[in-house]
């Protein structure tokens, strides 16, 4: 598999967030990377750190004020008298609240939809160089005819809306992702038709947001029951997309506790409204939190599910990107990783001519 990684996705140290009103660690942490890339190195993977992509393929996400933001919030915020060392809101958008404002206290309200998506030191060259990882795994599959390729995209992604932060989530990897594949396919001819398929255990609002009004990216996902589970306001059955894009979202929203095979029936499901829409590329937001043991644990996938998980996904036949999403039980990330990529090259080497 050729992976793309790049050593800045370390640097986003965020040293605590807010859950239930308390002060946590970050589960969404550095180790993880360290997790991923020595899954990577043992099964031998083509490892290439991502090049900088330049900022037109986030731009075509993203809103320039929010980028803007990204950037420059975390040196305004600790110039400030009495501020912690990360960006945590202390005040929310409103509905009525539609001017923009200038502070960085108000900034920080305007573009941070919860308490879990701290802006510490390194945040914005971490999610930068995830963005990277991201456009560059679009381009070997689109441009460049690979199969598949493989984003180590850390801080994670689809939690983040076109002007919004949320859920560890501060650029929409997955997004961006099909951004690009978009105008590649435009570029080369081919149907700009491109599906975004999100197994992580949460729902993914932030690229639900992006793509709601759009009938040439298919947004799908599988994930926690949202009436007791983060993001709690999205991910419901009834949201289908609006406008022209209206039948263009799927949501397939699980009790919490769902198992193994629930979870890999519904894959089932989700596969088949992928393959009725006939894209030219699948993107994957590959989330490992629907593990057993993940510590935000609501599903029972087990380490061999992931390879199952893997062979469905190779079974489409069409190229696909994977964005590295979710996944918090770090000490068994690796083993999980390597059993969705042996699955999805198994697949593969027994379906290619
Ligand atoms: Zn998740």
């Amino acid at each position: 598999m050729l992976c793309f990684h790049h050593p800045d996705t370390a640097l986003h140290k965020p040293p605590q967030f807010l859950v239930r009103g308390q002060p946590k660690p970050v589960p969404e942490k550095p180790e993880r990377v360290e997790a991923v890339m020595s899954a990577l190195r043992a099964r031998g993977d083509r490892l290439e750190q991502a090049p900088d992509a330049g900022p037109a393929a986030r731009a075509a996400v993203h809103t320039p004020e929010y980028l803007a933001f990204l950037e420059t919030a975390h040196a305004r915020w600790v110039a400030l008298p009495d501020s912690a060392s990360a960006v945590i809101p202390n005040v929310h958008r409103g509905p009525d609240m539609t001017s923009y404002p200038t502070h960085v206290v108000g900034q920080a309200g305007f573009h941070m939809s919860d308490t879990a998506c701290p802006i510490a030191e390194g945040t914005w060259a971490a999610t930068k160089a995830a963005s990277d990882c991201a456009v560059a795994a679009t381009r070997a599959v689109v441009a460049d005819g690979e199969r598949a390729a493989y984003a180590l995209c850390r801080p994670p992604g689809h939690h983040a809306g076109p002007d919004l932060a949320g859920g560890f989530c501060y650029l929409n990897h997955a997004a961006i992702a099909a951004e690009e594949a978009v105008r590649l396919l435009a570029s080369q001819g081919k149907p700009p038709r491109v599906a975004v398929f999100d197994v992580d255990v949460h729902h993914g609002n932030g690229t639900q947001a992006v793509f709601r009004e759009r009938d040439d990216v298919f947004f799908v996902s599988v994930h926690g029951d949202p009436n007791a589970f983060y993001p709690f306001m999205a991910g419901h059955a009834h949201e289908r997309g609006t406008g022209r894009g209206e039948g263009y979202t799927l949501n397939l929203p699980l009790p919490l506790g769902t198992d193994e095979d629930t979870f890999l029936a519904t894959v089932d499901t989700a596969l088949a409204a992928i393959g009725r829409f006939a894209p030219t590329v699948v993107v994957l937001s590959l989330g490992f939190d629907t593990f057993k043991d993940d510590p935000l644990a609501a599903f029972g996938v087990t380490t061999p599910g992931f390879g199952h998980l893997g062979r469905r996904i190779a079974a489409t036949g069409l190229p696909t990107v994977l964005i590295q999403e979710g996944g918090y039980a770090v000490d068994h990330l690796a083993a999980n990783l390597t059993s969705f990529l042996d699955g999805f090259e198994d697949t593969l080497r027994s379906t290619t001519p």
